[in-house]
C-alpha cells in the first residue's frame, strides 16, 4: 500500500469496552506539523543537534560500533562487537533522523543484513552459533526493536525506505521463528523494546503481521512452563543459576494482565508497559488498559522520585521496595526516565488526563534533562537526588544506552506538545510552538507564546480559514494552586471548565482569536510521604515544573548542615547569565556550626546553629560547575 512517510495511519475500527474511549483516543502530532520557538528549549534542541548527535557518532566510530556492521570482525581482535552495541548505533540513527541534522547514512547499516533477514553483527561474526539461544540476558530481539525503530523514523524523517525496507525483511524473518504455531520457539526478549518497535512498523506500513507479533510478545511473557527455564535448560544451564535470582528483573515473573506492582529493572519495565499500552489502543484490549492503570498507579504514588526518575538501586538497575527512595545512591537511569516519558505519553492518548502529562512534564523538567550537560557533551547515567561531590557527567560510557536515547527524546521533543481529535485540541506542555492540525478536515494552527518554565503565562492564538466549533484544553499542571483564563480578554470561571485536569473551553472559534493562561508559580516546599525514610524531616524546594537544589559552589557551608527554618521568605528571580540563564531561589537558613567541636566526634550538646544564606538552581542544571556537593533534600526546621 502506499505510503506517506509523514502521517502515521489511523488505528483501524475496533469493537471493546475501551471503543468509546479509543473512538476518541488522541492523534499523535507528526513531528513536522510542530515548530519549536522556545527560549529554554529551542537552545537545547539545537545543542542536541549540533554537538551531542556529531559527539555521538564519532564515540560510536572511534569504538567500533558503527565498524561493527562491516561484518570483518576476526577472533583475538579488539574491540569485540558486543551484544547491544547494535541498539547504540539504531538510537543514534534514529535520533538523526528526527533531527535531519546529520544525515544518517544507513547503508552500512542494511550491507550487514544477511541473506535470511537477520541483522546482528555480533551473532553474525562473534558468536553465529548462539543466535537466539538466550534471549533472556543477550539483547537480540531489543537490538532488533532499536533498528526497527530506526527504519521508521529514517523512512518518515526522508522518505527514503532502504532502512525500513531492510527491518521489515528482518521482522518478517523474527515472524518465521517466534510463534506459538508449531516448530516456532514461544519465547520472547528478556529486554523489551520490539514489542513498541513492532507497533510502530505496523502504524506506518499497515501490516497487521507486525501488530500480531507484538501481541504474540506480550501475551506470551510470563507464562508457564517458562520460556527462560526451559531455554537455560537447552543450553545446558540450571534456571535456578539465574544471575538476577528472579524473572520479576525482566517482568516475566507472571503474565501482564496478572501484573499489579512495577519491579525489576526500569527500563525494561517502561517499554514493556509502553508496548502494553499500544496494543491497547490499538486492538482495544480493556484488560491491557486495567494492567497499565494499574501499574502506572503504583509506580507514580509508590516508586518514583521527586525528580520523576525511577529504579532506586544499583544491583538491578531498577524497582526495589514501596518508598524506598534513596537519594545519594539512587539509581534513577536516564533511560529509565524516557521510559516514562515514552509510557505516561501512551496512556494520555489512551485518557487526557492530567496526572499522566504532570509526570511526564515532572521527568522532563528534570529527571531526563539532568541526564545530559548543557554542553551537550557530557552524560549521566545514574541521576541521583543527592551528591557529596563525586558524581559527574561522563562523556561515554562502555554501556552507551543514554547518550543517544536522551538525543532522540530531545529530537522528537515536538511529539509531547499537542495531540487532537475531530473536536478536540489538547495542549499538553507549555512550550512556544506553533502546530497545525487537521480536525474533521479543517487546518487549524495553534501558536502558543511563553517564557515557561519561568513564568506561568501562556498566550494562545488561533488561526483558521474559517469559524469552527471545537474544544481547547489546556492542561492546569497539577503543581498549580491558582490559574486564570480568559478568552478574548473576558476571564472565564476555571471551575467551571475542569476535566481530568484540563481546562476545556468549546464554542464557536474565529480566526485570530486568543487565550491567555495565566498559571502562579510561587516557590514551593514539598514534603515526602512519611514512609519515604531516607526524606524524613525533609524539604524540597519546586518552583513551577522544575525541582530544585542545591550545589557547594554557591555556599560557604557544607549543605548537610543546612537548616531551612519553617517560615523563612523564599525569593526568586531570573539570572541571565546563570547557567545558560536560569531562575534561582534564595533565601535565609541555618546551619550546624563546628568551631567549638575540636577533638570531638560526639558529645551531650547539640551543634550551635548560625544563619546563612541558601541560593537553589534547578536540578537538571547541576553539575555544570565546579565540582562538588548537591542536594535536593534539605533539613526542615522541626
Ligand atoms: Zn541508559
Amino acid at each position: 500500500m502506499p505510503l506517506d512517510p509523514q502521517s502515521p495511519q489511523p488505528p483501524e475500527h475496533v469493537s471493546s469496552p475501551l471503543e468509546a474511549q479509543i473512538s476518541r483516543s488522541y492523534r499523535p502530532v507528526p513531528l513536522t506539523a510542530v515548530t519549536i520557538t522556545d527560549s529554554f528549549w529551542e537552545p537545547r534542541i539545537r545543542v542536541n543537534r549540533e554537538q551531542t548527535l556529531p559527539h555521538i557518532y564519532r564515540l560510536c566510530r572511534e569504538t567500533g560500533r558503527v565498524e561493527a556492521f562491516k561484518l570483518d570482525w576476526k577472533p583475538g581482535v579488539e574491540p569485540v562487537p558486543h551484544i547491544f552495541w547494535v541498539s547504540d548505533v539504531a538510537k543514534w540513527v534514529e535520533a538523526a533522523s528526527y533531527s535531519l541534522a546529520t544525515h544518517p547514512d544507513p547503508d552500512l547499516v542494511v550491507k550487514a543484513q544477511q541473506p535470511d533477514g537477520y541483522l546482528n553483527p555480533y551473532f553474525t561474526v562473534v558468536k553465529p552459533e548462539q543466535r537466539w539461544t538466550n534471549l533472556r540476558d543477550m539483547h537480540e530481539l531489543y537490538c532488533a526493536g532499536h533498528l526497527v525503530e530506526a527504519g521508521v523514523t529514517h523512512f518518515q524523517a526522508t522518505g527514503k525506505r532502504v532502512l525500513l525496507d531492510a527491518v521489515c525483511r528482518y521482522v518478517d524473518y523474527i515472524d518465521t521463528v517466534f510463534g506459538t504455531q508449531p516448530g516456532k520457539k514461544r519465547g520472547y526478549p528478556g529486554h523489551e523494546e520490539i514489542e513498541l518497535a513492532l507497533v510502530k512498523l505496523y502504524q506506518v506500513t499497515g501490516e497487521k503481521r507486525y501488530l500480531r507479533l507484538s501481541q504474540y510478545f506480550v501475551d506470551e511473557r510470563g507464562h508457564q512452563p517458562h520460556y527462560f527455564d526451559m531455554e537455560a535448560r537447552l543450553r545446558g544451564e540450571d534456571p535456578k543459576i539465574f544471575w538476577a535470582k528472579t524473572y520479576e528483573y525482566n517482568q516475566s515473573h507472571l503474565p501482564v494482565r496478572e501484573q499489579s506492582e512495577v519491579v525489576g529493572h526500569a527500563v525494561r519495565a517502561m517499554y514493556l508497559y509502553s508496548a502494553m499500552a499500544d496494543l491497547a489502543r490499538e486492538l482495544g484490549d480493556y484488560t491491557l488498559f486495567q494492567a497499565c492503570t494499574r501499574l502506572w498507579n503504583h509506580l507514580c504514588t509508590k516508586r518514583m522520585y521527586i525528580t520523576g526518575g525511577i529504579g532506586s538501586s544499583w544491583q538491578n538497575e531498577g524497582l526495589t521496595r514501596d518508598y524506598d527512595l534513596p537519594n545519594e545512591s539512587a539509581y534513577a537511569e536516564t533511560c529509565a526516565a524516557i521510559g516514562l516519558i515514552l509510557w505516561s505519553k501512551r496512556m494520555l492518548q489512551l485518557d487526557c488526563d492530567g496526572r499522566y502529562a504532570d509526570v511526564l512534564e515532572r521527568i522532563l523538567y528534570n529527571g531526563m534533562l539532568s541526564g545530559v550537560s548543557l554542553d551537550g557533551h557530557k552524560f549521566f547515567y545514574e541521576n541521583p537526588l543527592a551528591s557529596p561531590g563525586n558524581h559527574h557527567r561522563q562523556e561515554w560510557y562502555d554501556c552507551a544506552c543514554c547518550p543517544p536515547n536522551i538525543a532522540r527524546l530531545l529530537a522528537s521533543l515536538g511529539q509531547y506538545i499537542y495531540a487532537s481529535t475531530d473536536t478536540e485540541v489538547v495542549v499538553h506542555l507549555y512550550i512556544q510552538s506553533s502546530v497545525r492540525l487537521t480536525l474533521d478536515g479543517r487546518e487549524i494552527t495553534v501558536r502558543q507564546e511563553t517564557t515557561y518554565p519561568w513564568d506561568g503565562l501562556i498566550t494562545i492564538q488561533l488561526g483558521m480559514d474559517e469559524s469552527t466549533v471545537f474544544g481547547l484544553n489546556l492542561r492546569i499542571p497539577g503543581w498549580c494552586r491558582t490559574a486564570r483564563l480568559s478568552v478574548n480578554g473576558d476571564s472565564l470561571d476555571l471551575t467551571e471548565h475542569i476535566i481530568k485536569g484540563y481546562a476545556r473551553v468549546e464554542r464557536l472559534w474565529h480566526p485570530g482569536d486568543h487565550v491567555v493562561l495565566a498559571l502562579d508559580m510561587p516557590v514551593e516546599r514539598v514534603y515526602a510521604h512519611p514512609d519515604v525514610r531516607q526524606d524524613t524531616g525533609c524539604v524540597a524546594l519546586q518552583r513551577g515544573p522544575l525541582i530544585y537544589c542545591l550545589e557547594a559552589v554557591d555556599h560557604t557551608v557544607p549543605l548537610h548542615r543546612i537548616v531551612l527554618p519553617r517560615t523563612a521568605d523564599l525569593a526568586s528571580h531570573f539570572e541571565p547569565g546563570a547557567l545558560g540563564g536560569i531562575v534561582v531561589i534564595t533565601g535565609s537558613a541555618q546551619a550546624a556550626g563546628d568551631t567549638d567541636w575540636e577533638g570531638m566526634l560526639y558529645r551531650s550538646w547539640p551543634a550551635t546553629a548560625y544563619p546563612c544564606t541558601i541560593t537553589a538552581i534547578p536540578y537538571y542544571a547541576w553539575d555544570n560547575r565546579t565540582l562538588g556537593e548537591m542536594r535536593i533534600w534539605l533539613q526542615a526546621e522541626k
